[in-house]
């Protein structure tokens, strides 16, 4: 099926046997990855180094509740992730957060404590500076500050490069310290400073030519996105690593294994032109295979394919943000008021902490599980700017800060003895695709390994951080990367 011929599945599936594809990585990329693979019935073995599947989606017991450690929810944006839920027979499992909560807040703000999230901005820059909400956040001075952008005059030519001084230069100071860096902090683990609006809010730098203001751009960019289908983030009921276990499910009913605590160190070339998988270990014997998706996060993936596609170890990346996830259950029953919403996002240097989110706030499924006056709190620490403030602590050390950080931002007195369990969760990230030059350097890695013959790569670096965006890069790598091995003429 070369191009998009239309093929004979039999005709595939006859292609297919005796193939095999080794896929490096169980993080949802390579399980999507993996899973479109065996559909067509070439073998695949998954390899993860860590002791489960997964990558950044866990999902655990803690004092005796099913939660969440790492990514939560996905955006239904595209549909994509909601397809493969489909096929794999979680649809009636879907959850939308709840909405009694109320949004998330700001904590950290001088002279205020904390605020609600101002609704209606993009990226956290408002669309009316003298909203009541707005207002709270950045007082009169800042919002007559941030109004100069509407008779200043607007630069056309070329676009502002760093959200940070796109927003500074507009708005001022109290926009970017107080709204804007909270949100990309959370949500990037990065300063504005660092990110590409073209990238994080496509579509920004265009509308202010066209609205001839930031803040008209702004409301121009929400109300079309208020419009659009698929603007919300929904969850699964008992956690997603129940995407996990039924990706891993999948791909084992298809002939398929995902072997995990199996790093890769190397890929080599053999003679026949296929490819040698070799495993830590010395008595770990090497795997052989027609085809090999790359789906660990940049700096393990550039380092197995440096040596095949030079372009790759040309320009090492900045290593990406680690971030740590304390998730704590604690006793509280001035919790059930939902003081802060679904969760609280910091003014960078205001909390060591960067977020909070309030688990049985924010989902029914969390808060059902629990004993009244009992809560889940995951509070997360470290950015690209600053590691997390928990690194060298004990769990128990890391679990006492998370206590004194939560009870800060949620404005309640969170004390030892409230605590029923608690969990700590490390995860190294890649840096956020919408970095400023990090398009141009997945690219060139994206050029550089199409080179490569029967090699993809797939991840978060690549296809930008979140669920929406891995799944669908993933199914299309792992479609290209079947068509070269059951097509490839030299093969
Ligand atoms: C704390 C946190 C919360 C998040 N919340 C959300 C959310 O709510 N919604 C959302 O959409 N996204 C969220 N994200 C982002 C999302 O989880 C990621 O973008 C996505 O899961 C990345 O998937 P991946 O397959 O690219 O990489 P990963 O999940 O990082 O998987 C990479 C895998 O490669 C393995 N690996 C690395 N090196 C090797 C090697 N040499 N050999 C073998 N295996 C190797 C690793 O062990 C890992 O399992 C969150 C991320 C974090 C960290």
């Amino acid at each position: 099926m070369p191009g998009d011929a239309p093929f004979d599945l039999a005709e595939l599936h006859e292609r297919a046997v005796g193939r095999h594809i080794v896929v490096v990585g169980a993080g949802i990329g390579g399980l999507v990855a993996a899973l479109e693979v065996a559909k067509l019935g070439i073998r695949v073995t998954v390899l993860d180094a860590a002791e489960r599947p997964g990558g950044a989606i866990r999902s655990a017991e803690v004092a005796g509740l099913a939660l969440d450690l790492g990514a939560e929810s996905f955006a239904t944006r595209g549909g994509h992730v909601e397809r493969i839920l489909g096929e794999l027979e979680l649809s009636g499992e879907v959850v939308d957060p709840g909405t009694g909560a109320g949004g998330a807040w700001i904590s950290g703000l001088p002279g205020v404590g904390a605020a609600p999230i101002p609704t209606g901005g993009v990226l956290g820059i408002p669309g009316n500076p003298f909203a009541d909400d707005v207002r709270r956040v950045i007082g009169w001075r800042g919002a007559w500050r941030a109004y100069l952008d509407r008779i200043r005059p607007v630069l056309t030519i070329g676009h502002t490069r760093s959200l940070g001084d796109l927003v500074a230069g507009r708005m001022g100071r109290r926009v970017l310290d107080r709204l804007v860096a909270p949100v990309t902090t959370g949500v990037y683990s990065s300063s504005p400073a660092h990110i590409d609006p073209d990238l994080a809010a496509p579509g920004l730098n265009a509308a202010i030519t066209r609205a001839g203001s930031l803040q008209g751009a702004v409301l121009a960019l929400a109300a079309e996105r208020r419009s659009a289908p698929g603007g919300a983030v929904r969850g699964i009921r008992g956690g997603m690593g129940r995407l996990v276990d039924a990706l891993v499910a999948a791909i084992e009913g298809r002939g398929g294994e995902v072997r995990t605590a199996a790093p890769t160190i190397g890929l080599e070339r053999t003679d026949d032109g296929s490819w040698r998988v070799l495993l830590a270990g010395d008595d770990v014997d090497p795997i052989d295979a027609d085809g090999v998706i790359v789906a660990t996060e940049e700096g393990a993936a550039r380092g197995l394919l440096a040596e095949h596609a030079d372009a790759l170890d040309a320009d090492p990346p900045a290593p990406g943000p680690v971030v740590t996830v304390v998730t704590l259950v604690v006793a509280c029953p001035a919790l059930d008021a939902k003081p802060r919403g679904t969760g609280v996002l910091t003014v960078p240097g205001s909390h060591r902490a960067k977020a909070l989110t309030h688990s049985t706030a924010k989902w029914g499924w969390v808060a059902e599980q629990a004993d009244p006056g009992v809560h889940a709190l995951r509070v997360s620490f470290g950015s690209a700017d600053e590691g997390p403030a928990t690194d060298g602590m004990s769990d128990a050390e890391a679990a006492g800060l998370a206590l004194d950080e939560a009870s800060a931002m949620l404005g309640v007195s969170l004390s030892r003895e409230r605590l029923r369990g608690h969990r700590v969760e490390r995860f190294a990230q890649s840096q956020p695709a919408a970095t400023i030059g990090q398009a141009e350097a997945t690219r060139a890695a994206r050029a550089a390994v199409r080179g490569v013959p029967r090699v993809g790569v797939v991840g978060a670096w690549l296809s930008g951080t979140g669920l929406a965006q891995v799944v669908p890069d993933a199914v299309s790598e792992a479609d290209r990367v079947r068509r070269e091995v059951l097509f490839d003429p030299e093969h």
